[in-house]
C-alpha cells in the first residue's frame, strides 16, 4: 500500500487495522497479509495501483523552500513543477536553504531518497560559494581539514579557489562535501571568517546543472537513476 502512495507504512498499518482495506472484495484487518500483486485492492472502496516511480532534477532559484508545503506560505520548489509531473506525489530529496540556488532532486521513490540523504552514503555535493573578503590559504586549508562548529566538526572537504575579485573584495570557491548538515557551507565559511554571500549547488553525486536554466527541471535519465541506486 505504501508503494502505491496511499500513505506512510505506519499510517497504512492503521488503515488496515481500521478495516478500510479489501482484497478481492474481502475486508482484511491482519497486518502482513501476503498478496501477489494481481489482486484487486481497495482502500475506502477506491482501487489502488502501484505508483510509477519518477525522478526529476530542478535548478532551484533562490526564494523557494525545499518542502512540499510551507507554514509561512512561501513559494516551494513544487510550485515550479507542472501539475502532470507531480501527480505521483513527489518530494524534494534533502534540502537547500531558501536563498540557495542549484541542484535539487525530486522523486516519489522514498527508498532511493532515504539512501541519498543518509550520512552513511557519503554522497558528494558540490557548491560554488561567493564569499565576502579575499580568502586566505589558511582559511582554505581549514575548510579542507574540517571546521569546528557549535555541535560538531565538519568532515574533510574538497575546496578550490576559483577566483578573487579584489575590486569588490569577494572570492569564489568550490566546496565538495560528503555530509549534508543544515547550513553547513554557510556555517563553515562564517567560522573561518569569510561569510557566504551567494551559494549554488552545482552537483549532487553524478547530477550537475549543465544546460538547465534557473527554475527549469528535467526528468532524470534511466542510466542516471541507476548510478544513484548503485552509489
Ligand atoms: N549548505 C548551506 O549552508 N546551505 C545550503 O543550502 C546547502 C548547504
Amino acid at each position: 500500500m505504501a508503494l502505491c502512495g496511499v500513505a506512510s507504512r505506519r499510517k497504512c498499518e492503521e488503515i488496515i487495522t481500521q478495516g478500510r482495506v479489501k482484497v478481492n472484495g474481502k475486508t482484511i484487518t491482519e497486518l502482513g497479509t501476503k498478496v501477489t500483486g494481481r489482486e484487486e485492492i481497495t482502500v475506502d472502496g477506491k482501487k489502488i495501483q502501484k505508483e510509477e516511480k519518477v525522478y526529476f532534477v530542478l535548478n532551484k532559484p533562490s526564494g523557494y523552500v525545499t518542502t512540499v508545503s510551507d507554514e509561512f506560505n512561501r513559494p516551494t520548489v513544487l510550485d515550479l513543477i507542472k501539475d502532470e509531473d507531480k501527480k505521483n506525489r513527489i518530494f524534494p530529496v534533502g534540502r537547500l536553504d531558501y536563498d540557495t540556488q542549484g541542484i535539487i532532486l525530486l522523486t516519489n521513490d522514498g527508498e532511493l531518497a532515504n539512501k541519498l540523504i543518509s550520512p552513511k552514503s557519503k554522497i558528494e555535493k558540490e557548491y560554488l560559494a561567493r564569499v565576502d573578503g579575499v580568502i586566505t590559504d589558511k582559511a582554505i586549508a581549514k575548510l579542507k581539514y574540517g571546521v569546528r562548529l557549535e555541535n560538531y566538526k565538519t568532515q574533510p572537504a574538497k575546496v578550490e579557489l576559483i577566483e578573487v575579485d579584489k575590486k569588490h573584495e569577494t572570492s569564489l570557491i568550490s566546496i565538495t562535501l560528503t555530509e549534508g548538515k543544515n547550513h553547513e557551507v554557510k556555517d563553515m565559511c562564517k567560522a573561518v571568517g569569510f561569510p557566504v554571500k551567494h551559494l549554488t549547488r552545482i552537483r549532487f553525486a553524478n547530477i550537475n546543472n549543465d544546460g538547465l536554466g534557473r527554475g527549469v527541471y528535467r526528468q532524470l535519465k534511466i542510466h542516471e537513476v541507476k548510478v544513484l541506486y548503485n552509489l
